[in-house]
């Protein structure tokens, strides 16, 4: 443990690229970390490397836009570390396409997992961070929430995130908790190499046209992210609350 207290932390989404990242960095800090996906084989692949580095981790798996599913997540990481005080909302998924092309069942699956799946999640835990007084919520916006080409859909829940994170940092702010929101811009994971494969580009070409626009200079990885939250969840980070923190190598438009 690098100087925190051991926190229990719950990682939606946590099965691979930016939540599987943001899972084994939070254990390195000394925290124990629920490791939640849909998929439980892919987190307990993750659960392993965390154990293997010397942390604590348990594999769960939930659809986080399932209020039956998300209820028993919250029971299970309760009995197995305790009451839960770090949640990062993590998961997410595309449908993009043009507005013309976009199906109501591209809308809606997509609102699902953003906006209903934080909000439930963060339901459930607020419950125990009000009673320990003490919390830390960090939620996935994203550069898209300001307008992005063939993503109507996810700009709008990146966008409602941004407003979900605010009102419950003024909610929660009384009791100890802290809620941020993350907006990544380009960041390499199998979400940005689908994208690239819905566009007919390889992952080199459409890497290397995101980068040329980034002045930093290159793309983001799933543990720039994570860093990022890691601040964000350790207890210096107590008088930062309400705040969208954009992570884009300063890429703008
Ligand atoms: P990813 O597709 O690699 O991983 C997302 C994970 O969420 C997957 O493991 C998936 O199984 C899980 N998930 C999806 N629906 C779920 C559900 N209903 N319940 C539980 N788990 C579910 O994506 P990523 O690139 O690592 O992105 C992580 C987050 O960061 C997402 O919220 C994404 O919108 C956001 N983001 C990503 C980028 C980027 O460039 N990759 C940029 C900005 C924001």
């Amino acid at each position: 443990m690098q100087g925190q207290t051991r926190r229990v932390a719950i990682v939606t989404g946590a099965a691979r690229g930016i939540g599987a990242a943001t899972a084994r960095h939070l254990a390195s800090q000394g925290h124990a970390v629920a490791v939640l996906d849909l998929d439980l084989e892919a987190c307990d692949v993750v659960c392993e490397e965390i154990v293997a580095a010397g942390g604590e981790a348990v594999a769960i798996s939930a659809d986080v836009a399932d209020e039956a599913a998300v209820d028993a997540a919250i029971v299970t990481v309760v009995e197995t570390f305790g009451a839960p005080t770090i949640l990062v909302n993590n998961a997410g998924i595309t449908r993009d396409n043009l507005l013309f092309k976009m199906t109501a069942d591209d809308w809606d699956s997509v609102m699902r997992v953003h906006l209903r799946g934080a909000f439930l999640m963060t339901q459930a835990v607020q419950k125990h961070m009000v009673s320990e007084r003490y919390g830390r919520i960090v939620n996935l916006s994203s550069t898209s929430a300001r307008g992005n080409r063939g993503q109507a859909n996810y700009a709008a829940a990146k966008a409602g995130i941004q407003g979900f994170t605010k009102t419950i940092a003024i909610e929660l702010g009384p009791f100890g908790v802290t809620a941020n929101a993350v907006a990544p811009g380009f960041v390499q994971t199998e979400m940005t190499e689908a994208t690239a494969a819905r566009l007919g580009m390889s992952f080199t070409d459409f890497t290397a046209a995101a980068v040329a626009k980034i002045p930093v200079g290159r793309g983001g990885t799933p543990e720039d992210i994570a860093a990022l939250v890691g601040y964000l969840v350790s207890e210096s980070a107590g008088y930062v609350s309400g705040q969208i923190i954009y992570a884009d190598g300063a890429r703008r438009g």
